[in-house]
């Protein structure tokens, strides 16, 4: 036997689909000095009992990639390793019950088709042709995906781990971590049989994983839910039609009664997320368990009932069948339900890998993007979507227990664009939050900030079901419409709290920042966008500079950026500088509108002729501010910033001033509208990873003449190569809903793009989409189309600046 490794270059801690999974695409990417240790036999945690389901199906277009990966890479793993594995191909049916459920269907089947699928779209007769002991009498339609089926979990994980032995890779078994500490630039992971030294440590310990943080002092944003299915006998009218036709049933989906429904051999097995679930460890009579290796909850079949009684209205033949078995597993949710794959927020050399709702169906796309972190430090797709650092740490247990039981809750319902599950708010409310409400404002959280969405009036329907919709023109509508208008004619304010802040000072700081972004740094009493591009120059993210002294810059960013930006920050900061973080001492109100310049006049000193993209400090009621002149919004306008403690008498002042200037408070949907007409990006929609700097447009914020910047060699590779694609302002005429994000832009028949975020734009009066268009036709006023729910309609690319204000003369005067 080969003596306990004492040293690696990778330690991956946990053996389930996941961990085996990252061993393997570590190893195939030439990292075979890596050891997985698991703490009973492969698969013990979550992997063993799962059903093994694997759809490709996803609203996300990056889960989406992921789940199409895995689907890909099982296909020809078995014979690639040399492991033979069951794994049927059946394809699904996902059942529609109404027009909304349909538009889903429609969104996914166009980002589908454009990931390369050829998911398709079924009226109630073809579904009971590929399924005929279907009742269809109240259904809309259907979705078909051929590439769904089913693989044993077991098998998929040995496959897995034979394929990365085999290429050199460690595995561990019966071998317990016990706790990690940091000597020098090394970790030292501890367990029964040695202690491993090592340069990097993954946390793939499934629902174990909050129990690894720790050592880490990293507090995982997770709970655990029950989740159960049930294996129904053989039924011999299903073998004899299995046998006659020669394949077996699609899987079945109803997502609007919430369960799975798949032959099981000559059987069924049927698994719900119910709506009345039930989370486990996480109440003191009922205490995380030192080892659950291989074990499961007892049956709890009256939360089945009301599945079991639907499922046989709906597929009859089922009835006919004895319950035989019901699997009771543990399931780890995050708050969002999404997994956590990338780096340790604020911890070196350490990933994550787990916590995964679908982690079978998602194993293989983990592992490739945990590799890439690991070994290249960027992921090929923009992985925002499972990244650790979209959590900031104010979720709590309590937080994450509610959260995780309202995803499961709703793990197939439909994730229309205005709409948030109400559980969790109120996490962080601004210190004008009451004066916000008192004038009818709607809330939406950013990163747990409660901020005003749209101000309703009396009448307006505020309702949660208000929000499920696809249309445009949903209750907000007009109200929203309003606001725009009160910001193109008068002002609106917005108050803003969570802004991430972070002061960076000392000697070399501006020559550092240089390094870090692809333009300039703006001079002293001046700000302007900074754009950080990874090594590859693609966008990883935006931040506001504002040049304070000689050696001494403020960069605000975007309240969900705040983990991440500040992990970016201190990773590549020199040693030397000064890192400070200011998001809890600072609020901001967007004041904005021709009449701002009057309203602040009342209540300010300061010189209010100051150009646009300059700061200043003044003074509001006694209260010292910092006024930048800048607008998200596109007109005429200042941002407040001020000390938290002095915000709500800044905030009372302000208001008063406006009164007799048609001042009016607005919200993040009017925002959306304005700064989409004005092309200007958000991040993780318009600007990402998945976008070089030139690709997105921001050839005016690269200065070449820098002797160097990050990402500059391959900007200049690809500046020399041509830009292929280009970010481009469209309007498009498209019936009653806007275009959701990843919405494909057609030309002759072909696909030529994607749109990245796409709105009303009240000032203009037309339908605004951004995206990124094939760099040969993103020319002004070339005609296209673009696929709305299944549905192409006429656009138009729009001239090289923004479609509202394009000379910039309504921000400057
Ligand atoms: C009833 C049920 C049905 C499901 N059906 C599906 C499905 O159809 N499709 C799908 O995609 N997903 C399904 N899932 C979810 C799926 O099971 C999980 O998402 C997946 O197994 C997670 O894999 P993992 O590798 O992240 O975690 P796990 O499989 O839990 O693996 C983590 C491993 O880490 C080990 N470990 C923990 N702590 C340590 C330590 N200190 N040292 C060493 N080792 C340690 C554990 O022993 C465990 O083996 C289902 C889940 C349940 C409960």
């Amino acid at each position: 036997m080969a003596e306990f490794p004492t040293s690696a270059r990778v330690v991956i801690i946990g053996g389930g689909a996941v961990g085996a999974s990252a061993l393997y695409h570590l190893a195939k990417a030439g990292w075979t000095d890596a050891v997985l240790l698991e703490k009973n036999e492969l698969t013990a945690g979550s992997t063993w009992h799962a059903a093994g389901n694997v759809p490709t199906f996803s609203s996300s277009w990056s889960i989406m990639n992921m789940q199409r990966y895995s689907a890909q890479l099982y296909r020809g793993l078995g014979e690639v390793v040399d492991y033979p594995m069951n794994y049927h191909v059946t394809g699904s049916v996902r059942l529609g019950h109404s027009a909304e459920r349909l538009r889903e269907f429609q969104r996914v089947v166009g980002m589908g088709r454009y990931q390369g699928m050829d998911l398709d779209i079924l009226g109630p007769d073809d579904v009971r042709s590929r399924y005929p002991f279907l009742e269809t009498h109240d259904l809309a339609g259907a979705l078909y995906d051929p590439y769904d089926g089913d693989i044993d979990p077991a098998q998929l994980t040995q496959a897995l781990a034979k394929g990365a032995r085999a290429l050199g890779a460690r595995i561990e078994r019966f071998c317990p971590a016990t706790g990690v500490r940091r000597e020098g630039d090394e970790w030292v992971v501890q367990t029964p049989k040695g202690d491993i030294r090592c340069e990097i440590v993954v946390n793939a310990a499934g629902y174990y994983a909050r129990e690894v943080g720790k050592w880490f002092g990293r507090d995982v944003p997770m709970m655990v839910m029950s989740h159960q299915y049930m294996l129904f006998d053989s039924i011999p009218e299903l073998a004899q039609w299995t046998d006659e036709v020669g394949h077996k049933l699609p899987l079945l989906r109803d997502v609007d009664s919430s369960y799975y429904l798949r032959q099981e051999k000559m059987g069924f097995n049927l698994g719900p997320y119910e709506r009345n679930c039930r989370a486990h460890w996480v109440t003191k009579d009922d205490p995380f368990p030192q080892d659950f290796s291989f074990q499961l909850f007892p049956d709890d079949l009256e939360r089945l009932e009301w599945y079991i009684a639907d499922a046989m209205a709906r597929v009859p033949l089922l009835e006919k069948a004895a319950l035989t078995k019901v699997i009771n597993g543990p399931i780890p949710y995050t708050p969002d339900g999404n997994p956590l794959i990338g780096p340790m927020p604020g911890v070196p050399n350490a990933f994550e890998a787990c916590v995964f709702t679908f982690g079978i169906c998602q194993a293989g796309g983990a592992g490739k993007v945990l590799a890439e972190w690991v070994t290249e430090g960027a992921t090929e797709w923009d992985m925002w979507s499972c990244d650790p650092r979209r959590f900031t740490g104010f979720e709590d247990q309590d937080y994450c227990v509610k959260k995780g039981m309202e995803v499961y809750g709703h793990e197939y319902a439909i994730g229309f664009p205005h709409h948030a599950w109400p559980e969790g708010r109120d996490k962080k409310l601004s210190v004008v939050h009451e004066r916000t409400r008192a004038l009818g404002a709607v809330y939406g959280a950013y990163n747990g900030w409660e901020r005003a969405l749209w101000y309703a009036r009396p009448g307006d329907d505020t309702s949660e079901e208000g929000t499920q919709t696809w249309r445009r023109e949903g209750p907000w509508f007009s109200a929203v419409r309003e606001e725009c208008l009160a910001v193109r004619d008068a002002a609106g304010i917005l108050d803003l709290p969570g802004f991430s802040r972070f002061r960076i000072s000392g000697a070399g700081t501006v020559a550092w920042l240089t390094r870090q972004i692809t333009g300039k740094v703006p001079a002293i009493g001046r700000l302007g966008l900074g754009y950080f591009a990874d090594d590859k120059g693609r966008i990883v993210t935006e931040m506001s500079i504002s040049r304070i002294a000689e050696d001494e810059v403020l960069l605000i960013t975007a309240a969900t950026a705040q983990s991440h930006d500040r992990d970016w920050l201190q990773r590549h900061l020199d040693p030397g500088l000064t890192f400070r973080e200011e998001t809890d001492l600072w609020s901001c109100q967007i004041l904005t509108g021709p009449k701002s310049r009057a309203i602040l006049a009342e209540v300010t000193m300061a010189d209010l002729t100051k150009p646009w993209l300059t700061w200043q400090e003044a003074e509001i009621g006694g209260a010292r501010v910092l006024l930048m002149r800048v607008s998200f919004a596109g007109e005429l306008g200042w941002e407040i910033h001020s000390r938290t403690e002095d915000t709500a008498s800044v905030w009372e002042i302000v208001m008063r001033a406006g009164t007799g200037h048609g001042l009016r408070p607005f919200g993040m949907f009017a925002l959306n509208s304005l700064r989409i007409e004005k092309g200007y990006r958000a991040w993780k929609g318009d600007l990402s990873t998945d976008y070089t700097v030139l690709q997105g447009g921001l050839d005016r914020f690269v200065d070449w003449t820098k002797p160097e910047f990050r990402g500059k060699a391959a900007l200049a590779a690809e500046q020399q190569r041509g830009v292929t694609k280009r970010f481009v302002s469209l309007t498009a005429e498209v019936g009653d809903c806007d275009p959701p994000y990843m919405s494909t832009l057609w030309h002759n028949g072909d696909v030529v793009g994607e749109t990245t975020s796409a709105y009303w734009g009240h000032r203009t009066g037309a339908c605004v989409a951004l995206g990124m268009l094939r760099a040969d036709l993103a020319e002004p006023g070339k005609a296209l189309e673009i696929e709305v729910f299944g549905t192409r309609y006429p656009a138009v690319v729009q001239g090289d600046g923004p479609i509202w204000d394009p000379k910039n003369e309504r921000i400057r005067a």
